[in-house]
């Protein structure tokens, strides 16, 4: 039985959290309400415009994958967390093998070892 320095892993955690979420709080300070506009496909376009509209449809599909990732990255790390609270960090948990410690101060909230990581990425 290895003994995690949970109390370590747990400071990461907590700045990484507060880093990711000042992240999404910009993102979402710098594009108030851009997310749910439509746009609006009936308006006559000329070539200016559509290239115009495409320059901005891309930036949004950007600023999409930031925030999804960035929302997905923060519940991993409320769950690594809880994981710390309950005594099981560390510990993978689809198979309950010790997860190297190698692999969680690269990335703090891993919850699989890598072979099931692997597994689950389908490689
Ligand atoms: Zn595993």
């Amino acid at each position: 039985m290895t003994s995690i320095d949970t109390g370590h892993f747990r400071n990461a955690l907590l700045e990484e959290r507060q880093r990711v979420e000042h992240a999404l709080a910009t993102l979402r300070a710098e594009h108030p309400g851009s997310l749910d506009d439509e746009v609006d496909e009936t308006s006559p376009t000329t070539d200016n415009n559509l290239a115009e509209t495409a320059t901005a449809t891309l930036g949004r599909e950007i600023d999409y994958t930031l925030g999804d990732n960035a929302e997905q990255v923060l519940s991993e790390i409320d769950e690594a967390l809880q994981r710390v609270e309950d005594g099981t960090y560390g510990i993978c948990v689809n198979c309950g093998e010790a997860i190297p410690r190698e692999r969680l101060e690269a990335n703090p909230w891993a919850s699989l070892c890598i072979d099931c990581k692997r597994k689950a990425e389908g490689g």
